[in-house]
């Protein structure tokens, strides 16, 4: 059996080059929103001196984890910052010192067991590195009693057209990202690894099969390149064969889902005690003038990556923050590097968000059913837009349009040209709404 997927263009131009590391910028931005889960109350107060690695947000909410200052330097302001979403936190802005002086306090933390693995996890302020931004902890503390996890999954997917964090991560870091893995197996007593990477990157599949020759319980498995390969009901259920059903986690099914470069990051914080501070990045588009990955401190702004890229922004159409299919569009350059984001795409002419083709000159559905083809969870696209349309609620619920993941899939091969996934988007809220 497959799932349905599509066909991209990868333009995966920076895949060759080896990341470039950021010089400390002037000033950052952290935002106290780093994820999904509830935003951080800052734990600095205008004035402060802060140093790299010192936590300055956090709070007792269960979806959550803790935000660390990736610079040393002083605190000039704590503002408000509207999200993509609509909603706004904290942001603290540091007028950076340029020592990049390290807090007193890291040491590595001590694990020994799932409990203290999932505690230091929450410490280190680690969210998925995927993009979805789920944090780490709170899927690695699963309930025991009903679930035993028997594969950990490893998410080296990437199938987002121009994005290669992930693949240098795996071409630069290979052997953190195999110790990462065999941590967790260990102490977490999972029986069975599957890394699953694309076909489209056959120099990391040949690494990994190298390094990885003689271990019985770790496995490569080779994806087929194909949208959304890398969501994580579509991994699990290749990886497995088991479909996550609905309002079911991949750990009801016996399995973990994390993302490549999250586990290398975990296995780095086990050595060091350095929390989460810094990510890799893809910037790309036409209108990128060095396209590149490059490691950058979190809150560093958009404004000053361009300039590490040499490129004006005057001649920049539109910003995407992620990917072309599931990214948000970005419209300000202060906007600070967040956790969750592995790219910035910035492109000459307009770009639909959720697709590589320009969105316009939209026409009326020729009912082709090729969205339906197309979508990776068998849901109908057309049906859900009428149905949003007419304001149908219950025809909403039973289309399951609270499975819609918002891949964009469908809106991509649509020859009306008609925005089905930001519709989705709409009509996701409007059936949870009441
Ligand atoms: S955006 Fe939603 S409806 Fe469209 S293809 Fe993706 S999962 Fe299916
Ligand atoms: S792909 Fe576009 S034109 Fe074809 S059925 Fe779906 S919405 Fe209609």
């Amino acid at each position: 059996m497959r799932l349905n997927g599509i066909s991209l263009p990868h333009k995966k131009g920076t895949e060759i080059a080896e990341t470039a590391v950021m010089p400390c910028p002037e000033k950052v931005r952290i935002s106290m929103s780093q994820h999904m889960g509830a935003p951080g109350i800052p734990l600095v107060k205008v004035g402060d001196e802060v140093k790299v690695g010192q936590k300055i947000g956090d709070c007792e909410t269960f979806m959550t984890c803790p935000v660390h200052s990736g610079v040393s330097g002083k605190v000039t302001a704590i503002n408000d910052m509207v999200l993509a979403n609509g909603k706004s936190c904290k942001v603290v802005e540091i007028d950076c010192d340029g020592k990049q002086t390290v807090w007193e306090g890291i040491t590595p933390p001590s694990v020994t067991d799932k409990e203290s693995l999932v505690r230091a996890v929450r410490e280190s302020g680690c969210c998925g590195m995927g993009g979805a931004g789920f944090p780490t902890h709170i899927k690695l503390n699963y309930n025991e009693e009903k679930c035993h996890i028997d594969t950990l999954v490893i998410n080296a997917a990437e199938c987002e057209p121009y994005i290669t964090s992930d693949y240098r991560e795996m071409m630069e870091n290979s052997q953190n990202v195999i110790d990462g893995i065999k941590f967790i197996k260990n102490i977490l007593g999972i029986e069975k690894a599957v890394v699953g990477i694309e076909d489209n990157k056959p120099k990391a599949i040949a690494l990994f099969e190298e390094k990885l020759a003689g271990e019985d319980d770790i496995k490569v498995l080779r994806l087929k390149s194909s949208y959304p390969q890398g969501a994580e009901k579509v991994i699990a259920f290749y990886a497995t064969g088991r479909i996550i059903m609905e309002g079911s986690l991949p750990s009801d099914h016996g399995i973990i889902v994390m993302n490549v470069s999250t586990v290398a990051f975990i296995n780095e914080y086990i050595k060091t005690g350095m929390p989460f501070v810094s990510r890799r990045l893809t910037i790309d588009g036409d209108a990128v003038n060095h396209a590149c990955n490059v490691r950058a401190p979190i809150g560093t702004m958009l404004k000053d990556l361009l300039a590490f890229t040499d490129t004006n922004p005057d001649g920049i159409h539109k910003i995407i923050s992620g990917g072309p299919m599931m990214g948000i569009g970005v419209y300000d350059l202060d906007t600070p590097l967040c956790k969750t984001n592995n790219a910035f795409l910035c492109f000459k002419k307009p770009v639909s968000i959720k697709g590589i083709v320009v969105s316009q000159n939209q026409t009326h559905c020729i009912r082709c059913g090729r969205c339906i083809k197309a979508c990776p969870l068998g849901l109908m696209p057309a049906a859900l837009e009428r149905a949003y349309d007419r304001g149908d609620r219950e025809a909403l619920n039973k289309l399951k349009i609270n499975l819609c993941m918002n891949c964009g899939s469908c809106s991509y091969v649509c020859p009306a040209k008609r925005d089905l996934a930001e519709k989705n988007q709409l009509a996701k809220g409007f059936a949870l709404s009441k």
